[in-house]
């Protein structure tokens, strides 16, 4: 079968594969389309998960960036890269594309259009512009060092590269295209890989009450604790359903489930129990919540305890707390002892549930894990092979809902774009 030959192959038309494929190909391509540049993407189009990223607005990246907001353990990597591509850079990156922007308030930045559409457009013109060629529907399975470059094989064909690019992607929500191909290439070329985990995904719990709750939606705060010490709170939207918690609260706390399911630790120390505490009226006190629980008492003595929550929680929740408290909700207010308030009062600043089961890929946003960062160089490199670059989800690298995975993988695409360009010109001269 014929070889194609390729300069450049970037196997991934996801976000981290278009940027890099606009960088590398502006710069080698800008005067005149000499260098053979190609980006293979098994989908029939690229880029299907960034048209289903911040539910079709692509929250492309957050004016508040730190590496705070990224796993503790590739802090490290990820600094020196942050400080050169911060939150401007990139969007600097996107308007000399011709972009503008829309800021919600709370350092969310999305395109002004609010169409993921419009980002992934934007990235395939460039490229094409450029002389990219975009093939899709090419599954690359193996890959293979073939002398100074690689050999990457296909379903329909066997192709060359000088220099390769993995932006394969992690493991969240298959169906969007990415499977888990980077772990495979990376044990053919001898990398090592992280052990992976869901994250940002709602939690299984096994609470055998939590159907009674079905639908109920609480702003709240949510505090993961292991072996009773609090990891991580969040604020907001806890949503309750049969089987499982979620909202942007929980999905914050989803990677240490992941790791406690996976490896028995949470932040790399062996624990033996986790829950999510929530605390379902966080402006008030437990004494306040108390007293207010026995002045409703004292004025609706004669009404039955289902009222007792009634201007203060969801009715469905105020039922659920009165029965983990062992009160009979058909039994009247007057018959409810002081010690009954003020059980109902802590559990009101503290109702537990038990997370069960490791979350699913199917319903995570990302992969915590991938492959290991002290085998990149901060230029995206791989510190083994020169000529391989490796960025986005694929990497050990993961962030916080807020538009900081989208943030890594284009930044990490430019970097590498823009630097297997420089090689490729310094090594042409
Ligand atoms: C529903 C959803 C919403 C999200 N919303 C946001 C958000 O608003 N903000 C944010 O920051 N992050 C968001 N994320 C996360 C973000 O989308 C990813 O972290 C990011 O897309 C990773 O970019 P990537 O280029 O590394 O991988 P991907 O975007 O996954 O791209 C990898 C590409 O490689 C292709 N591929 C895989 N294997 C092969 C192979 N063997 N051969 C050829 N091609 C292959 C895949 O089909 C895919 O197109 C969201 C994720 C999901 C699932």
């Amino acid at each position: 079968m014929e070889i194609k030959n390729y300069d450049i192959a970037i196997i991934g038309g996801g976000a981290g594969g278009l940027a890099a494929a606009v960088c590398v190909s502006k710069k080698l391509n800008k005067n005149s389309k000499n260098y053979k540049i190609a980006v293979f993407e098994k989908e029939l189009k690229c880029g299907r998960k960034l048209l289903a990223t911040g539910n079709g607005k692509c929250n492309l990246t957050n004016e508040n960036m730190s590496p705070d907001y990224y796993k503790e353990s590739s802090r490290e990597f990820i600094k020196p890269i942050l400080s050169k591509y911060k939150t401007d850079k990139l969007m600097l990156f996107f308007s000399s594309l011709g972009m503008i922007f829309r800021k919600d308030g709370s350092g969310r930045v999305y395109p002004y259009s609010g169409m993921s559409a419009d980002v992934l457009e934007m990235l395939l013109m460039n490229a094409l512009l450029y002389g990219t060629d975009l093939i899709c529907g090419t599954n690359i399975d193996k890959i293979e060092k073939q002398g100074t470059g690689f050999l990457l094989y296909g379903n329909k064909n066997t192709y060359y590269c000088k220099k390769l690019i993995i932006a394969t992607g992690g493991k969240a929500q298959p169906n969007l295209g990415s499977r888990g191909a980077s772990y495979s290439f990376a044990k053919m070329l001898g990398l090592d890989v992280t052990p992976i985990y869901p994250s940002l995904t709602p939690i299984p719990c096994s609470d055998k009450d939590l159907p009674q709750v079905k639908g109920v939606r609480v702003p709240c705060t949510v505090t993961l604790t292991a072996d009773g010490k609090n990891i991580h709170t969040e604020k907001g939207e806890l949503q309750l359903n049969e089987n499982n918690v979620s909202g942007i609260c929980v999905f914050q706390l989803s990677r240490y489930v992941g790791e406690f399911f996976t490896l028995g630790t949470v932040c790399g120390v062996k624990t033996e129990k986790i829950e999510i505490t929530s605390d379902l009226m966080p402006e008030y006190s437990q004494n306040e919540i108390e007293k207010y629980l026995l002045s409703q008492r004292r004025k609706y003595s004669a009404l039955k305890a289902e009222e007792l929550f009634t201007g203060l929680l969801n009715r469905k929740l105020g039922l659920f707390l009165c029965r983990r408290a062992d009160i009979d909700t058909n039994e009247y207010m007057y018959s409810l002892t002081d010690d009954d308030i003020s059980r109902l009062a802590a559990l009101v600043k503290s109702c537990t549930f038990t997370p069960s089961a490791l979350p699913s890929f199917n319903s995570a946003q990302v992969t915590s894990g991938g492959i290991d960062l002290s085998q990149i160089n901060s230029d995206m490199s791989c510190k083994k092979y020169k000529d391989l670059y490796i960025i986005g989800e694929a990497l050990d690298v993961d962030g916080v809902c807020g538009g900081y995975n989208l943030h890594f993988a284009f930044v990490s695409g430019i970097i590498a774009g823009n630097a297997c360009a420089d090689k490729f010109k310094g090594e042409r001269k």
